[in-house]
């Protein structure tokens, strides 16, 4: 009989194909680093066995951990590469920064509810994704003191592009921020050169709202 672990190994192989790599996504780090990391251990128990499914999941707290195309195409959209240093806002339940993990030299995520920061912790820390550094704090306003950044990360979703993220972008760094109004959004691609910064769109795409400093007042929700 089929062990456990070679039951998800299986999921996540016809996951990538199905879901991944049939709709477009080329890239084979994020095809490696999606077909390596357990999404299954990232739900809670009740939904493992739909943690490999083709929509997202709710993880508490009222959010949810994204559906796998969108972390796919997100983390393509990013270009990385194993030097890179990675901010992410909005660590939920930890998939995405684990994906992120996979390719780039260290993530460092932040998240505002404090019960998901530590449950989210804990499982870093089980898992030994040692490159993850974690912090409690609103994201909107970035990570200063760990800028700049290769890249920057945001999965929640944004009224406009908060200006802290925009000024911790390093040279030749790519963002990938959903904007737009509550119900939906559009994914928006921000990458500087030497000329600053150039704007383009990937898509509509819905998530949680990004509440803080330069998000959606919390109040509103
Ligand atoms: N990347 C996550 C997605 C989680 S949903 C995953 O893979 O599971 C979005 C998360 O963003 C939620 O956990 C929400 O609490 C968080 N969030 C919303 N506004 C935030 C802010 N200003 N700073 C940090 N985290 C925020």
């Amino acid at each position: 009989m089929e062990d456990e672990s070679a039951k998800y190994a299986r999921q996540r192989r016809e996951m990538v194909q199905r879901q991944i790599r049939a709709r477009g996504i080329t890239d084979p780090k994020v095809l490696e680093a999606m077909a390596a990391v357990p999404r299954h251990l990232f739900v809670g128990e009740a939904l493992v066995d739909q943690a490999y499914g083709d929509f997202p999941l709710p993880i508490g707290e009222q959010q949810t951990i994204s559906q796998p195309y969108i972390v796919a195409e997100m983390t393509q959209a990013l270009a990385l590469s194993e030097e890179d240093r990675v901010l992410e806002i909005g660590t939920g339940s930890g998939y995405q920064a684990a994906v992120l993990a996979q390719i780039a030299y260290r993530v460092y995520t932040v998240e505002r509810v404090h019960s998901l920061y530590m449950k989210t912790r804990r499982l870093f820390d089980r898992l030994k994704y040692h490159n993850i550094v974690t912090r409690y704090a609103d994201g909107t306003e970035g990570w200063k003191e760990e800028g700049p950044f290769d890249a920057i990360i945001v999965t929640a979703g944004a009224p406009a592009v908060p200006e802290p993220l925009i000024s911790q972008l390093g040279p030749a760094g790519r963002m990938v921020i959903p904007v737009g109004d509550r119900y939906s959004q559009e994914l928006v691609k921000l990458y500087r050169d030497e000329h600053g910064i150039n704007r383009s769109t990937l898509g509509g795409c819905r998530f949680v709202k990004l509440v803080g400093e330069h998000g959606w007042k919390a109040e509103e929700n």
